[in-house]
């Protein structure tokens, strides 16, 4: 079964937005992302709940995010974004690894292509938020005309 994994931060739940927010909210910390609860309280991406949702059910699909090692709390909080917004046993396929290549599998959705070991990435990345894939309508549209052509 053809196995995707899916990126967290601005492919799944906007984590610039926040980001850029709670630095002006908390401009005297280096790491705004380092608040407890900023993980959680991030808001999904448009449709992205939706199409990983259609993905689970034709494809093996797990969610591989690094861990904000500035915020602890991110471990956990990643953990229960997964519950809040799809379900329990959704959680079970979480995998947080500073490092993407680790992973064995045929796609990587991320936002970025290199830095966290997407460019070793033994599959297909598809680089989410450029041109090719600028939201996840066009990455459902790819899957859709690579997997179920008729
Ligand atoms: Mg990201």
């Amino acid at each position: 079964m053809t196995r995707i994994y899916v990126d967290m931060d601005d492919v799944l739940c906007q984590f610039s937005k926040a980001y850029q927010r709670s630095k002006v909210a908390n401009s005297d910390l280096e790491y705004p992302q380092s608040i407890e609860g900023f993980f959680l309280a991030l808001e999904p991406m448009p449709n992205g709940i939706d199409v990983v949702n259609r993905f689970r059910s034709e494809f093996d699909v797990y969610i591989l995010t690094a861990p904000s090692t500035r915020n602890p709390h991110s471990y956990t909080e990643k953990r229960l974004w997964i519950e809040k917004y799809f379900d329990y046993d959704f959680t079970k396929r979480l995998i947080l690894s500073p490092n993407k290549a680790l992973l064995k599998g045929d796609y990587l959705i991320d936002d970025y292509d290199k830095g966290k070991g997407q460019d070793k990435f033994e599959g297909i990345l598809i680089h989410f938020g450029t041109p090719e894939f600028p939201d996840w309508q066009a990455v459902e549209q790819y899957f859709q005309a690579q997997y179920l052509k008729g």
